[in-house]
């Protein structure tokens, strides 16, 4: 079953086995059979994909502005000439469907081109100083980048990462999950033939012991992670070492809510865009469904209707609506949140358990599920579930319901329904979250800043914001 793909790391432009010689499978999530033998890494590797990056950093700092941009423009270039096969190579090593690893294509495109318009407009201030001197303060690379990426958006947040990094004069050093590192790899091929010159993109394979030992190192100068909220805490532990920066893009337990005012049919449709997109693998879903008590039956059975007709199938099914989970323990991971729900009281209104689909028997599916009944205090509105599923808490009013939607340690996203603009507003600022959308779920663009809060993490990817997450500032006194 294997293709027979074997890959290597990335490093200085060539493609190296593990210094170890170890090896690891990259499943197919709808069969869970090998598709790749790649490169384990450890240390030695990381240390090797680090010194390259250290010695090619000063070239790529010192290339001309407008070049540096055209080189990332001529990446976004050929992601989006390359889109068929990046979308076929995302969807069967992450086991997305096809319709959504080509929107996920089409978002790196967005990000390389929006980046690529940075390096022309970096810029310093001239400052305020005695009339006897001049004073600037320049903004500069912060040096080597080291990016840690999840399975869920291989492709987009890597772009997230590597694309500001890059613009801002940064050499880098990538390590994708090891569920799904096969696009970071075909990523970094596409960057050299870009003009990106060897070494200044790295990319190690491997698992934890590749991730701590780059999260470790000590000529490493920031840390760039997305993952979960337990690695970050890990991550920041290592990074104290050498104090390197860090941007730590964590899990979410996201409440959306629907108030006694709201578009219910609207609110219906941005419920099954919260949690069952991407099998609910979206560090944003929207899993604590908070409803007024005016709607909150019509709304969880008519959910539990639309959930309950969700059909699974392999990526590659055109009439599939859902596909599998990453891996056998993820889906471990959230059967045992099911099995949870129940044991604490919730009412399974569809699903609740794992799904065989035909002609994909060992394929990682669950049943896209709805518990209905649940009370905040319950383990699955506490931890993150990162599967299709969503559990419906019934509220009172406005009050109770911001009440329970910020009774949660995460701060990353939220949604409010109401016809009424004004108080819409209003909740939006009472609620802790790095994002909040009103009458809708869903939807990041590359020119607004995203991050988190407290267990969700910290610093922001997307937007402008991201050049100050890749610099460093240098203000320069001359004495005239
Ligand atoms: P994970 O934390 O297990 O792994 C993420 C990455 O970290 C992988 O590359 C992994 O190999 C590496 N890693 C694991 N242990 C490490 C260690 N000790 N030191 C350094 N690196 C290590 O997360 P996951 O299961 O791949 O992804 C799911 C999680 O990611 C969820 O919690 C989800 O919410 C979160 N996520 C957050 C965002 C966001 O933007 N906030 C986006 C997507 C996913």
């Amino acid at each position: 079953m294997n293709d027979g793909a074997t890959r290597g790391h990335l490093i200085a432009g060539d493609e190296v086995p593990a210094a170890s010689g170890a090896t690891f499978e990259s499943l197919d999530p709808a069969t869970a059979g090998p598709i790749a033998t790649l490169a384990r890494g450890g240390a030695a590797d990381v240390d090797r994909a680090v010194s390259a990056a250290r010695t090619a950093q000063p070239g790529w700092r010192d290339v001309d502005v407008y070049e540096r941009g055209r080189i990332l423009q001529r990446l976004a270039d050929l992601i989006e000439s390359n889109a068929d096969e990046l979308t076929a190579l995302e969807a069967r090593d992450a086991g997305k469907l096809l319709p959504e690893a080509a929107r996920d294509v089409d978002r790196a495109v967005r990000t390389w081109t929006y980046y690529a318009g940075w390096p022309t407009k970096i810029t310093g201030t001239t400052n305020p100083a005695d009339p006897g001197v001049f004073s600037y303060t320049l903004r500069e690379p912060l040096g080597v980048v080291g990016a840690i990426t999840p399975w869920n958006f291989p492709l987009v947040i890597a772009s997230w990462k590597l694309a500001p990094a890059l613009a801002c004069g940064n050499a880098v050093v990538h390590k994708p999950a090891e569920e799904a590192p096969l696009s970071a790899l075909r990523l970094a091929e596409l960057a050299l033939e870009a003009g990106v010159p060897a070494g200044v993109w790295n990319v190690v394979t491997g698992d934890a012991e590749a991730g701590a030992a780059l999260a470790a190192h000590d000529d490493v100068d920031k840390v760039s992670f997305t993952g979960s909220t337990e690695v970050g805490r890990e991550i920041q532990r290592a990074a104290a070492g050498n104090l390197k920066r860090l941007t730590l893009e964590l899990g979410g337990k996201s409440a959306n809510i629907v108030l006694e005012d709201a578009d219910v049919d609207a609110a219906l449709e941005g419920a099954m865009r919260a949690t069952f997109r991407n099998q609910g693998q979206v560090c944003t879903a929207g899993a604590r469904l908070v409803v007024h008590a005016r709607h909150v039956d019509e709304l969880a059975d008519r959910l539990a209707e639309r959930v309950g007709s969700i059909r699974l199938g392999r990526p590659d099914d055109p009439g599939a609506q859902m596909g599998p989970l990453v891996s056998a323990r993820q889906r471990e991971r959230v059967l045992a949140l099911y099995e949870s729900a129940r044991c604490e009281g919730a009412r399974t209104a569809t699903g609740g358990g794992a799904a065989v689909v035909e002609g994909a028997p060992n394929g990682f599916f669950v049943e896209p599920t709805v518990f209905v009944d649940t009370t905040n205090a319950m383990r699955i509105n506490r931890e993150e579930i990162f599967g299709p599923a969503v559990a419906v808490i019934r509220v009172e009013d406005a009050d109770e319901a911001v009440r329970v939607a910020n009774d949660t340690r995460y701060g990353l996203a939220a949604a409010v329904w109401t016809r009424d603009a004004s108080r819409a507003h209003k909740i939006a600022r009472s609620l802790n979250a790095g994002t909040v959308w009103i009458n809708n779920y869903g939807g990041l663009d590359v020119y607004s800043a995203y991050g988190g809060r407290g267990y969700s993490g910290y610093g922001y990817e997307q937007g402008p914001q991201t050049i100050e997450e890749y610099t460093t500032l240098k203000t320069v006194r001359q004495t005239l």
